[in-house]
């Protein structure tokens, strides 16, 4: 029987989430990959006992994870009945609809037969009767953005959710569906927007409109992927997401493409005594913004790596502006 790390509160960092009340592990798990029916049922225990031994609290799921769609929660919530069980207060679980998950026209997108069905299945798949935030994944173009926000709030009333967030919202959308969240007292406290030093657009869209209306982020695809990882310094081995996977977020020819970048960057990373993919989690974290860091991991011995980036979280000006020259900004 699991037994938790009894230090595990020592030395985690805890942020708080905007002027929420909520605070966040500065490390949070992904879920997206590694926790498919496809996947060793002993290895995704191992991570989430790994994960909570170093003080992770934050776990982000979504209806779609996989594969098969549903598994990776159905697998989670198996893990939770079993010996994570007496440590679910010590946990923020979060789930997610918003892509495409079952057949026809309530499967996808935002309406609000969408997302009420589908927090519902995730909420039987897990095995909890609430989840701690529930998240609209992607704006619907095509419904109201009152229909998704009203939705959101009645998982909140119904104590489906504790707190609902957004994701992959731009500013503009964040400002809509901010204003009507605040008319209906609908605690809204998180966006979780892509953001990695390769991926930069939510600096000058994003950032100004969470500053002003008090919100946090958590960020995801935080290492691209394991792109700024020294994984692929030396070509894609074998065991790498690049290798195995047909997503499009990570082609070989992408790793081909930016690998002289990440190699400037290691260099920068070996100065400051890190790994690339420790400073690489450092350097999301010194944005006042990002309260949390989403990271994926195929082994728990990548979360203990990457649980080092919290001994040098602080950058100096001369190492933020080579940063940038090596990444062209
Ligand atoms: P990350 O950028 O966190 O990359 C994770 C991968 O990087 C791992 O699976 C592993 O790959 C590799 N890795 C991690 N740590 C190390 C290390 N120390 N050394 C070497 N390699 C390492 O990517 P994800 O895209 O998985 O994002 C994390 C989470 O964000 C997801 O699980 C999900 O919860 C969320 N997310 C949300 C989205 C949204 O739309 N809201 C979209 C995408 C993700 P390998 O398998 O090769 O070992």
């Amino acid at each position: 029987m699991y037994q938790a790390n009894d230090k595990r509160y020592e030395k985690m960092v805890y942020n708080r989430v905007g002027k929420s009340g909520l605070k966040l592990s500065a490390l949070g798990l992904g879920l997206w990959h590694n926790f498919g029916s496809v996947d060793s049922f002993e290895n995704q225990k191992a991570i989430i006992h790994q994960a909570f031994d170093l003080g992770i609290t934050y776990f982000d799921l979504a209806n779609n994870y996989g594969p098969v769609p549903g598994s990776a929660e159905k697998n989670f919530g198996q893990i939770m009945a079993g010996d994570m069980k007496p440590y679910r207060d010590e946990m923020i679980i979060a789930s997610k609809a918003g892509y495409e998950m079952w057949d026809g026209p309530y499967g996808d997108w935002g309406s609000k037969k969408s997302i009420i069905a589908s927090a519902n299945q995730s909420l039987t798949r897990l095995g909890l009767d609430y989840v701690d935030i529930f998240y609209s994944h992607r704006p619907d173009p095509e419904t109201p953005v009152e229909e998704t926000a009203l939705a959101l709030d009645q998982l909140v009333k119904q104590g489906k959710a504790l707190y609902v967030g957004i994701s992959n919202y731009n500013g503009q959308q964040t400002e809509a569906i901010t204003k009507i969240f605040n008319d209906l007292h609908t605690p809204f406290v998180i966006h979780q927007p892509r953001y990695n030093m390769f991926d930069r657009t939510i600096e000058k869209d994003l950032f100004p409109v969470l500053r002003k209306e008090g919100k946090a982020a958590v960020s995801f695809s935080s290492l691209s992927q394991g792109l700024l990882t020294d994984k692929y310094l030396h070509g894609i081995p074998e065991n790498s997401r690049a290798a195995k996977s047909t997503s499009p977020f990570l082609h070989p020819l992408q790793v081909e493409e930016t690998i002289k970048t990440v190699q400037h960057l290691n260099e920068v990373a070996k100065k400051r005594g890190q790994t690339l993919a420790e400073m690489a989690l450092a350097w999301n974290l010194r944005e006042p913004e990002i309260a949390c860091v989403l990271v994926g991991a195929s082994r728990p011995q990548q979360l203990l790596d990457n649980a080092k980036a919290l001994d040098n979280l602080t950058f100096s000006s001369e190492e933020l502006a080579e940063i940038d020259q090596i990444l062209g900004n």
